[in-house]
């Protein structure tokens, strides 16, 4: 139900939405959420005084659950999985309906506790010693079944490898559609999932919905969504048996190798300093390095000192980078650009040094230092080496 009055803009004296007629200079009040309603409101013809949305059963529906897929590795739930399991019980809550799991793994081990800890109510755990590791044609064929079987709502993955590999398999396999890197998740008033993603280069927030098919599908990448602090977790382990065989490997996976180069750690990172063009060179960058290792923080960089070789691709922040979300970030001789600030900016305290004082980073920034980082950093380092 909404509480409406007709707008100046409006052409008419009395608008008629489908036999409720409204006329201009009075409220209306329980006037119901109909098509046309909508549609008069959309055109700027109708004024929304309050809005309320249907508080139904105040019992959570069974079935119709947001499901979030439980990526292991090493029997190690991935981080974007407990952020994924917040923002799930979030859009749950909305929908009236119960946060569900699904885990794939060769044995529980206690991580179906945990994912009750972040906010599931339901784990589905299919045990396997041919799902110890991520394999794709099964995988897809164990999820598919479960969700043809339970009809979520909503999925929602981590935009890591394996989801990035899974999701649009799954999409086509459940003829559905899908959004990938999803940066914001929520539920309209018609109870649909409401998914902003950044388009065209990042210079607009596109908003897209998935009205005529189920499930809704994102994925979402780590670091993006806030993870919640675990709670005592209570919630329901249900096994589900899954019909596979080594038939149906398509592909098998004969060795992991596990890479050898230091892993840069950005999404977990609690302080990253991170350096721009403005260092002029690679040399330059060396200041960043130095900082770093007395702050004993991450390495993070533009895309436009990853293009020049200065750095590794690992370190890119941004849209096309990762998304950080440390206690601090310094942002030395960086711009700002959108497409930095798209991965920068939930960082909790924003720091930065840059000589020209209408950098957007700026508008992002806690602090801001306005002068030339040559002579700013080497007085930090000399500071902290004190
Ligand atoms: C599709 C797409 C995706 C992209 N993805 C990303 C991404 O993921 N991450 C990303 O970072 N970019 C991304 N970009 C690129 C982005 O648009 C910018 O080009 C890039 O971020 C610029 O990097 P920068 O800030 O280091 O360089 P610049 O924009 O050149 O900025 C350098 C800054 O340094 C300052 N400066 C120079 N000398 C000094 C000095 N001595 N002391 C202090 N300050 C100084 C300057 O005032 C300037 O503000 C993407 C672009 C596109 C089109």
């Amino acid at each position: 139900m909404v509480k409406v009055k007709v707008s100046m803009n409006c052409p008419e004296t009395q608008l008629n939405l489908g036999g409720i007629v409204l006329m201009k200079g009075n409220d209306f009040e329980d006037v119901p959420d109909i098509p046309e309603v909508r549609q008069a409101i959309d055109n700027g013809y109708l004024e929304v005084l309050k809005e309320e949305r249907k508080e139904e059963n105040k019992e959570k529906k069974e079935g119709d659950e947001v499901l979030v897929f439980a990526e292991q590795r090493n029997n190690k739930i991935a981080r974007v999985v407990l952020e994924l399991l917040g923002k799930a019980k979030e859009l749950a809550d909305k929908l009236n309906v119960k946060t569900a799991a699904v885990l794939l793994t060769d044995k529980d081990g206690g991580l179906s506790n945990e994912l009750m800890k972040y906010g599931a109510d339901k784990v589905y755990v299919a045990e396997n010693d041919l799902l110890k590791n991520y394999q794709t044609d099964l995988y897809t064929k164990v999820i598919a079944e479960h969700v043809k079987e339970t009809k979520p709502q909503i999925v929602l993955y981590g935009a890591t490898h394996i989801g990035r590999d899974l999701a649009p398999r799954l999409a086509q396999r459940l003829n559905t559609g899908l959004t990938a890197d999803c940066t914001g998740l929520d539920i309209t008033e018609e109870n649909l999932l409401l998914q902003t993603r950044p388009a065209f280069g990042g210079n607009l927030m596109a908003q897209i919905l998935c009205a005529k098919k189920k499930p809704q599908m994102s994925t979402v990448r780590p670091g993006v969504m806030k993870m919640e602090a675990p709670s005592e977790g209570k919630g329901e382990v249900i096994k589900i048996t899954s019909d596979i065989s080594e038939k149906d490997q398509l592909v098998k996976v004969l060795e992991i190798i596990k890479e050898t180069k230091k892993k840069v750690n950005l999404e977990e990172a609690e302080i990253i300093v991170s350096g721009g063009r403005g260092l002029g060179n690679k040399e330059g960058f060396k200041l960043i390095e130095e900082l770093a290792s007395l702050l004993n923080a991450e390495i993070g960089a533009s895309r436009a000192v990853v293009d020049a070789g200065w750095v590794d691709k690992d370190h890119q922040v941004g849209q096309t980078g990762k998304t950080v979300r440390p206690k601090l970030y310094l942002a030395v001789g960086i711009s700002g650009a959108i497409q930095h600030k798209a991965g920068m900016q939930g960082s909790e305290l924003i720091i930065a040094i840059n000589k020209d004082s209408s950098a957007p980073i700026f508008e992002v920034a806690d602090y801001g230092i306005v002068d030339d980082l040559f002579k700013v950093i080497p007085e930090l380092i000399e500071e902290l080496k004190k």
